[in-house]
């Protein structure tokens, strides 16, 4: 192959019009209601064709169409329309300006392996990547100083065919990046600027060059690392190849690119970050590299990771072990030897980084836990079981009180909500529904639409959600070949009228796209009831390794091929962001299956109840936070089970007996023509559920949990030379040393024998703190609630340290009053220091033996 130099070459350009390449090149039309029709209506086949790319599309425009436009009053209305809102959301004042001091105007820094932002920009794979996309717009909202860092996949994720025996065939059609609405980074000399990660061992050592790519999403800028440049080795030209797509080595080269090149790219961009927010353990080499820029600046490790912990934030959305990732230290060795020692470190300490205590693998999520200052988990449930995830790094510390907080995930209104519903929310809600503010009192007036108006724009978007299916599977048959008759029997499949259940998403196995079809003859009654049918679509991609997802998919497409699920069960291929929102929209009920507790957010379920499609799931993720019992249908009641088997059994008998008896009958129950129940469960879900679950009041919470209060401790623990950070990494290697040398030698108590609320529990306590000093501990009663054998809601109450008993001994005394209840209480030691952003970051505590 030899050297050609691409050119993207647009139309000429009407002086009218001259805005529309750059109007292409910020997805700010694609979320901005009604935008969307600068380019459709220019075009409309065309625009579908190119699948809503704006820039693929304003390429092969035909010239007369833009000359047209610019004489069309109606265009040009929208037209400037656009460029007003644009420039009004682009300078208006905003939340993030109005709420914080000038000086925490400071780059916040955010990483993510995917982003799910638009059709035209396929590199996500699921809720990872569209929760990374929503969370970039509504900081974009808010007007967070946030930069954004991933990796351009060269074939995206895949695309999905079914072919006609249900198998799924995945495709890698290579994107054309000067087709897409991106742009090359370049310096002043119009070259593209470009950064190196090393790849080294022993023996061999070469570099990998990376392009940066932006993508404009409103305010925030997102930077995309591409390693197919001339300069690397034809195998290196591969590795941002695609998403999730290789193997386990290049799985780590992948993640050492987006890591450490992305560090690298934004300071050649000349960001200086005093925030980085890991989205999910691959980036989480990022702050190895921080720690060796530091190191390479002369600071020892252990102070540089007080300096890296200082400024980052860690959110984790993998409820399981297994799902964490992890590297073979082998593999590891391979790439990253001669790094080792650029982080002040040998080999074992390395590994010491991210090891848990038993296993042997290097694990992501415990190399950013341990260099984060704060890690969240997606959602209540989520959080506890990510508490048991982190248990072995705390050793004696009680569950509730590992360093863990919760941000329940949301999603950005403006970008799931259905055209159709636009001018009536307008009219009874302003713009207080959207996303930066979603108020409570707005949601509120539209949850108070009149029945019949809910009903009958419902029942629009529903059809023309059936239409483009039905022309979907359409081209699907056509694709094989099919006789004229069965191309026409699909325009009787999938009728306006019948209650449709859909089920869209990754298909992951814990997420039981199957569950539904256990009982095939109770599937089948449900299905051809004369009376109140019920019909079902499925969407969804299965990774191309995962052989059992792509078995549930097989299941499904083949049962939609027999009577009599024929034309009543339909399997879409391509799940994509654009099938979603229309399936999101147009479906009755949106169904979610997952094993509890499997499901570390989800957020889907979000997106349709914005549109008045009714949540129909398992109590697992962000559900059991919103159900209150008349804003959607919950499967089961969180039971926990055995065993998987135990699980699926149960959980599909409880999925049926829902749909059967409570489902079914509310959907059909009309009164002159309409679902007043129906409906009303819909205003329940409107009134309780999209003003707390969108990134609007998301973002809110990472900016003031975690974002400014890093801004402040970063520049703090950076003073003077970082001798804060050095001051803690002294106190911390202290107690660390010294801590096995503190007892507590006895406890005396003093309380009423038969105590009643209101009274005192007094106790004094003779500790021995060894090396340690009085300064550095708090010895404190602890008070909480007692269950089966834990102590829960545990709460500490300092006390007092008395008398110096002589050999670094002291007494120590305090009271707390009772409340009602089964309580215990007792005695411990745990370090304090101004410093310490929580009172167990670091995993030290002894407790009062029996007294
Ligand atoms: C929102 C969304 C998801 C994530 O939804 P889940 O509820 O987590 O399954 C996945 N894919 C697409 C295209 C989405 O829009």
């Amino acid at each position: 192959m030899h050297f050609f130099r691409p050119l993207a070459v647009l139309p000429p350009l009407p002086a009218e019009l001259s805005d529309l390449p750059d109007i292409a090149k910020n997805f700010f039309w694609a979320w901005e209601p009604g935008m969307d029709a600068l380019f459709r209506w220019l075009d409309a086949e065309l625009w579908e064709k190119m699948h809503h790319n704006p820039i693929a599309f304003l390429l092969s425009l035909p010239q007369e169409k833009l000359t047209e436009a610019a004489q069309n009053p109606e265009y040009l209305e929208i037209y400037h329309e656009y460029r007003k809102r644009f420039s009004s959301y682009m300078n208006a004042p905003t939340w993030f300006s109005g709420t914080f001091e000038q000086n925490h105007n400071r780059v916040i820094a955010y990483l993510s392996a995917e982003f799910g932002i638009h059709e035209s920009l396929p590199i996500y794979s699921g809720g990872l990547g569209l929760l990374a996309g929503d969370h970039l717009k509504a900081a974009s909202d808010l007007g967070l100083p946030l930069v954004a860092l991933g990796l351009l996949y060269k074939f995206g994720y895949f695309n999905q065919q079914i072919n006609p025996h249900g198998g799924q065939e995945a495709s890698y059609p290579l994107l054309n990046f000067h087709k897409m609405p991106i742009s090359p980074m370049t310096d002043g000399d119009g070259r593209e600027i470009e950064v190196q990660v090393e790849l080294s061992n022993h023996h061999s050592c070469r570099n990998v060059s990376l392009r940066i790519w932006e993508a404009a999403v409103g305010r925030v800028r997102l930077f995309l690392l591409d390693s197919d440049t001339p300069r690397n080795r034809v195998e290196d030209r591969q590795l941002t190849g695609s998403l999730y797509g290789g193997d386990h080595q290049t799985r780590l080269l992948q993640e050492m690119l987006l890591g450490i090149g992305g560090v690298r790219a934004l300071r050649a961009l000349g960001f200086e970050p005093a925030v980085w927010h890991i989205n999910e353990g691959h980036a989480a080499f990022s702050v190895l590299e921080r720690v060796r820029e530091l190191v390479m600046k002369g600071l020892d490790p252990e102070t540089a990771r007080e300096v890296v912990r200082a400024s980052t934030v860690f959110t984790t959305h993998t409820p399981v072990p297994a799902g964490h990732d992890m590297f073979n230290r082998e593999v590891l060795s391979c790439y990253m030897e001669r790094y080792y020692g650029q982080l002040g470190l040998d080999r074992d300490s390395f590994f010491g980084l991210a090891c848990d205590p038993n296993k042997h693998e290097f694990n992501m999520t415990l190399l950013a836990h341990g260099h984060a200052t704060y890690t969240n988990a997606v959602s209540r449930l989520h959080g506890d079981t990510s508490r048991r995830i982190f248990f072995s790094l705390y050793p004696n510390i009680p569950a509730d009180e590992i360093p863990l907080t919760t941000v329940t995930n949301g999603v950005h209104i403006e970008t799931w909500l259905a055209p159709e519903w636009i001018d009536s929310f307008q009219r009874l809600a302003g713009e207080e529904w959207r996303t930066p503010k979603a108020s409570p009192e707005a949601w509120e007036k539209i949850a108070r639409m009149p029945v019949a108006e809910v009903w009958s724009i419902r029942k629009e978007i529903k059809a023309g959600m059936l239409d483009k299916v039905r022309e979907r599977l359409l081209t699907q048959k056509q694709r094989y070949y099919a006789s004229p008759a069965e191309q026409a029997e699909i325009e009787t499949y999938l009728p306006p009228d019948v209650l449709t259940i859909v089920f869209a998403r990754r298909f992951a196995t814990y997420k039981r796209a199957t569950l539904l079809l256990r009982d095939k003859e109770r599937l089948a009654g449900m299905v051809s009831d004369p009376e109140q049918p019920v019909q079902l679509i499925f969407a969804g991609k299965a990774h191309p390794a995962d052989q059992a997802g792509q078995d549930l998919i097989r299941q499904i497409y083949n049962l939609s091929q027999q009577e009599p699920f024929k034309g009543r069960i339909a399997f879409l291929e391509d799940y994509d962001i654009e099938t979603a929102r229309y399936l999101l929209s147009g479906a009755d009920v949106w169904l979610n299956t997952p094993r509890r507790p499997l499901e570390a957010s989800g957020t889907s379920g979000q997106k349709a109840v914005i549109n008045g499609t009714v949540n129909l799931s398992i109590l697992d993720g962000w559900w059991p936070e919103a159900y209150n019992g008349d804003n959607g249908f919950a499967i089961g009641r969180g039971e926990v089970y055995p065993n998987e088997e135990t699980q699926d059994y149960y959980d599909s008998l409880a999925l049926y007996a829902i749909i059967e008896d409570v489902v079914i009958p509310n959907y059909y129950r009309r009164t002159n023509g309409v679902p007043r129940d129906w409906v009303n469960i819909i205003r329940s879900a409107w009134r309780s559920i999209p003003h707390f679950f969108n990134t609007g009041r998301m973002v809110k919470e990472y900016t003031s949990l975690f974002y400014v209060p890093l801004m402040k401790r970063s520049d703090y623990i950076a003073q003077n030379d970082y001798s804060a950070a050095r001051r803690l990494k002294e106190f911390k290697r202290r107690l660390m040393d010294n801590w096995s040398q503190i007892q507590i030698l006895q406890v005396n108590e003093d309380r009423p024998s038969t105590p009643v609320a209101g009274q005192t529990v007094s106790v004094t306590a003779t500790v021995k703190l060894g090396a340690v000093t009085p300064q550095d501990v708090v010895v404190e009663l602890v008070l909480g609630r007692t269950k089966d054998y834990l102590l829960l809601d545990t709460k500490g109450f300092p006390l007092i340290a008395g008398e110096n008993l002589g050999d670094n001994t002291y007494r120590y005394s305090g009271a707390v009053s009772l409340t009602q209840g089964a309580l215990g209480f007792t005695v411990r030691v745990r370090p304090t220091h101004p410093d310490l952003a929580h009172p167990f970051e670091l995993p030290l505590v002894t407790w009062a033996p029996e007294f």
